[in-house]
């Protein structure tokens, strides 16, 4: 696989040289699923075949739990000095570096994704999120807390033993980083679940963590459905903890698995609906179109803290509506393989079908269609949507309540900043949020009002890895990625007591 591949024409020729890798990787090695099933997955550009996978039940889930615990108990891994650890995460980085155009092309041909986003974003994403988590295993220190003299009071962090991680269809590798990389940096064993739609790139990053010198047991992936490996996931009472990204929906299938179980932690990370608020003091729209544009189609808008509801003062709405159109035109819907693509193709025919019902309920509800609103290239057999702009939006119609996760935007008027507030916060999610003034004091007390995760002010941002990222009400609970406080979801603390006779 060539490394530095930049025409259209090398990708193409590059994907049709690919051969996948679509078995579960169990304890070392590539395996079969225990009952022998597959399922397909396909290129959501096209609506082709792309390969079948294997289909890992409860049974293959357990060998990996056993494998992950037996390591874990021999303590190979979780009781290597943090310095070798380290090393060793260094060079698993390293190695995903050297592979990553050949994991960008699967990314992007298993989920439909740009590869100028896969190669641009996704994979140095998820390369610099391990070798900073990989850099924090010998930097983090335990505790002594106060204590009289002839006391020895230690507080110190173990790793928490098995973690399952749940995984999206959206960004696949970079999710997984997400929770591998704090994962074993603490010393856990992981078992990866991918979602059914995009379960190629896990497997084959798999094999690179065992050429790293990761021993065999520690990194598991075990592809599959939801409702059969990702549950006996959950069920599972040897495995101590399960970092969850996804819906609403399943998250909560999770905290019921918890509680049927063995009781373990949860961590979740689920949707959003994150407002964009434009006040009216902003006099050069460059910034703001800039990230509200990026906000709702990075990614075709299927990302959890897109900005999808812009919230605009209505002295400055006309302005800034035609801009944002122009700034839209500069997005081409395209060949995800083509490197002038910026939108590429939806994940599958159902989530074109659900987007594209959100575009009919804007129009019978009574929002206006300012832009775009058409299915693309239906032709090509791919899952193509214009991006697509809803003016006169209330806060109280679908499109600005439900999660569409796609490149439709709705836009809002506001008379004052309370009134924003107001808005921004009557939403079931807080993930994210976004604000756009040249006002210092607008810009710190607005962010301190809204009840969110994360708020990027005059960007669209979400802080980069050293920065924790995770929602407030319905969006998540229970832990953060990134930063150090990604380590606390897979470790536990433990007060030692040492009377000193
Ligand atoms: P999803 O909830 O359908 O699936 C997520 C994972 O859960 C997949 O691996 C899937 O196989 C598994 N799953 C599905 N049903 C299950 C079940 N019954 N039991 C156990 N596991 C099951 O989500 P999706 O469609 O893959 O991703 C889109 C959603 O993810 C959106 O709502 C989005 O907002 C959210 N998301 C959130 C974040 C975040 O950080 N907050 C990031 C990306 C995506």
């Amino acid at each position: 696989m060539p490394h530095a591949m930049e025409k259209p024409a090398d990708f193409h020729h590059a994907a049709s040289l690919l051969r996948f890798e679509t078995r579960a990787f169990i304890n070392g090695q590539y395996v079969d699923a225990i009952s022998g099933e597959t399922f397909e997955t396909s290129n959501p550009a096209t609506g082709k075949h792309l390969a079948h996978v294997s289909s890992g039940q409860a049974p293959d889930v357990d060998c990996a739990v056993q494998a992950a615990r037996q390591v874990f108990d021999k303590a190979s891994w979780s009781g290597m000095p943090p310095r070798e650890r380290k090393k060793i995460l260094l060079r698993f980085a390293e190695l995903i570096e050297k592979h990553s155009a050949e994991l960008a092309l699967i990314e992007t041909l298993d989920c439909g994704k740009p590869i100028r986003d896969s190669m641009g974003v996704d994979l140095p994403d998820a390369i610099e999120t391990l070798r900073w988590h990989a850099e924090a295993t010998d930097k983090i220190y335990d505790q002594i807390s106060p204590a009289p003299r002839d006391v020895v009071s230690m507080i110190v962090r173990e790793p928490i033993g098995v973690v399952g991680a749940v995984i999206p269809w959206n960004f696949p590798l970079f999710m997984a980083a997400w929770k591998f990389a704090p994962a074993l940096a603490g010393g856990n064993s992981i078992i990866l679940k991918p979602a059914e739609q995009t379960s190629l790139s896990l497997i084959r990053l798999a094999s690179l963590a065992s050429e790293a010198g990761i021993p065999d047991g520690v990194f598991n992936v075990v592809s599959g459905m939801g409702p059969t490996a990702g549950r006996a996931i959950g069920m599972h009472a040897g495995v101590d903890c399960v970092s969850f990204t996804g819906s609403g929906e399943v998250g909560r299938y999770f905290l019921k698995y918890a509680a049927d179980s063995n009781m373990k932690r949860i961590v979740l990370e689920c949707g959003g609906k994150s407002p964009v608020i434009v006040l009216n003091d902003v006099v050069d729209f460059r910034h703001a179109i800039e990230g509200i544009t990026t906000g709702i189609l990075f990614c075709q808008g299927e990302n959890c803290s897109a900005g999808s509801r812009l919230l605009v003062h209505e002295s400055v709405k006309d302005q800034l509506l035609s801009e944002l159109k122009t700034a839209f035109q500069a997005w081409p819907v395209g060949d995800p393989l083509a490197s002038s693509t910026r939108v590429g193709a939806l994940i599958e025919k159902e989530h074109l079908a659900k987007v594209m019902s959100y575009i009919k309920s804007g129009k019978q509800d009574g929002a206006t269609l300012a832009y775009g609103g058409q299915r693309l290239y239906a032709e090509s057999g791919g899952y193509f949507v214009e991006p697509t702009i809803f003016d006169n939006v209330k806060n109280t119609m679908k499109i600005a309540r439900d999660e569409i996760f796609g490149p439709v935007l709705s836009v809002l008027t506001f008379k004052d900043t309370q009134e924003a507030i107001q808005i921004a916060n009557d939403t079931a999610y807080g993930l994210a949020a976004s604000l756009y003034t040249n006002d210092l004091n607008a810009a710190h007390r607005v962010a301190r009002s809204l009840r969110v995760g994360t708020v990027s002010v005059n960007c669209y941002s979400e802080g980069d890895f050293a920065v924790p990222f995770g929602g407030y009400k319905e969006s998540g609970f229970g832990g953060k990625d990134k930063g150090l406080a990604a380590h606390d979801q897979y470790t536990q603390s433990k007060s030692i007591w040492i009377q000193l006779r």
